[in-house]
């Protein structure tokens, strides 16, 4: 392959063409940044709250600050996305760009050089697991960021231990057949989830890799919440805040759902896997109970066909509404993809956050051999009966409702 020179935001790059470059991904690294920005600002005002730091007015990007964000990216390649967080995010004391293949490291120290951040990005030539765990018990990192080739799940467990109290999770996943339904075995053994074949497959997929990331948490008495989820092109990105707090992990089962999938029409049942509660006087004290399953019928009543069972996926919300709101604030005109990110996150603050999964128009109707009404006239219907509705980031003619399923059949025969 052919040395190739790479310009993409303040960046200039040069790889020596055996390294991973894909442009593609630009929509990725730009949405990164946005995102790393609100986050760090977001940082700095619950600092303030608690006096843990001066109150500096203006921060710039390309300078470092003592006290600012410290990032990892573990899985770098040339270097691009973090010489780009460096001269494109304010608020930043270092990056590590990390890589296990010499070529990579190699284009690393070239580019860092080549666009003068070497005061912000240092390199790294360790496998990123072994690196994560040198950091798990000291100089833990505010930010780490995984894009991995595939599947992220192997990286977690050294990831959920070597971030702060707070700290700021961003995951890539790109073996979409897997999480999409193509094969759920292997998707249980990577993500401990059964994917299913569901109209919904890409909210499904962002779900089961949520409900990956909270287990391996878990395990340290450590918790997620998720900022912002989103599904583009050939994979999904979550952005999510880890924090301690073993009393909080007993509300873990009550965020996670089995999905009942009716092998007829395509109809979905979630099921939580448990409810928890917290006591009145004292959230720390919780009461847990596990599900009936009663509701759960053999049959699916609207077609008398089977269940498919998969899961268990995340079933809280996969956004923070005020914090997509936050991001859009820092998508500005000089991104390369900047309008699509308006797009996409203008679409994400308008989602149902509590409805979970959602039905596709042109499906139902299949299904029922009737015509295709309008998305318009369908949606104006869902809400004279009295139920919310919302479009979804991840497919053109998603129907996010809270409804139930009985209603939207009735509505849709009604046609
Ligand atoms: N983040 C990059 C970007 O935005 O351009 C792309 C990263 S590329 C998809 C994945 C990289 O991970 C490859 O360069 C590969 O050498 C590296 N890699 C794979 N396994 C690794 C490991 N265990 N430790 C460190 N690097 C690894």
């Amino acid at each position: 392959q052919e040395p190739q020179h790479i310009t993409e935001g303040q960046a200039k790059i040069q790889t020596c063409g055996k390294v991973f470059y894909n442009p593609v991904q630009e929509f990725n690294r730009d949405l990164s940044i946005c995102v790393i920005s609100a986050y760090a600002t977001k940082v700095r005002q619950e600092n303030l709250l608690c006096n843990k730091e001066p109150n500096v007015e203006i921060y710039k990007a390309g300078q470092k600050y003592e006290g600012g964000l410290n990032i990892l990216e573990a899985l770098s390649a040339t270097g691009l996305r973090s010489i780009r967080y460096a001269k494109e995010i304010p608020g930043i004391n270092k990056i590590v760009a990390n890589d296990l293949s010499v070529k990579a490291v190699d284009d690393i120290n070239k580019n860092i050089e080549l666009n003068n951040v070497s005061h912000i990005v240092s390199s790294s030539h360790k496998d990123a697991i072994m690196l994560m765990y040198e950091h798990r018990k000291e100089k833990q990192f505010d930010v780490i960021d995984l894009d991995p080739y595939g599947c992220p799940s192997m990286f977690l467990d050294s990831a959920v231990q070597s971030i702060k109290n707070g700290g700021l999770l961003l995951v890539t996943a790109t073996d979409m057949a897997v999480l999409a339904g193509n094969t759920p075995e292997t998707c249980y053994s990577k993500y401990g989830a059964i994917s299913l074949k569901v109209k919904s497959c890409h909210e499904m997929a962002v779900r089961i890799l949520l409900q990956c990331i909270e287990a391996h948490a878990n395990k340290y008495g450590k918790y997620i919440e998720p900022l912002l989820s989103v599904s583009a092109d050939f994979y999904i990105r979550v952005f999510v805040r880890i924090y301690n707090g073993s009393y909080k992990c007993k509300y873990t089962l009550s965020k996670l759902s089995h999905v009942y999938h009716c092998t007829g029409c395509d109809s979905v049942i979630l099921q939580p896997l448990g409810i928890t509660k917290p006591n009145e006087k004292n959230d720390k004290i919780t009461k847990f109970s596990l599900p009936t399953y009663s509701t759960i019928p053999s049959k699916c009543e609207h077609c008398g066909n089977p269940f498919h069972v998969g899961g268990p996926i995340w079933a809280a919300p996969i956004h923070s509404l005020e914090f997509v709101s936050d991001v859009l604030n820092f998508a500005t005109g000089t991104l390369g993809t900047y309008k699509r990110i308006e797009g996409i996150l203008s679409l994400i603050s308008e989602e149902l956050v509590d409805s979970p999964l959602y039905y596709v128009l042109e499906k139902l109707s299949g299904t029922i051999k009737v015509e295709t009404p309008s998305m318009i006239m369908l949606r104006s219907a869902i809400l004279n009966a009295g139920y919310q509705v919302s479009s979804s980031h991840m497919h053109k003619t998603a129907i996010k409702t809270n409804a139930p399923t009985k209603v939207l059949w009735d509505i849709m025969r009604s046609w």
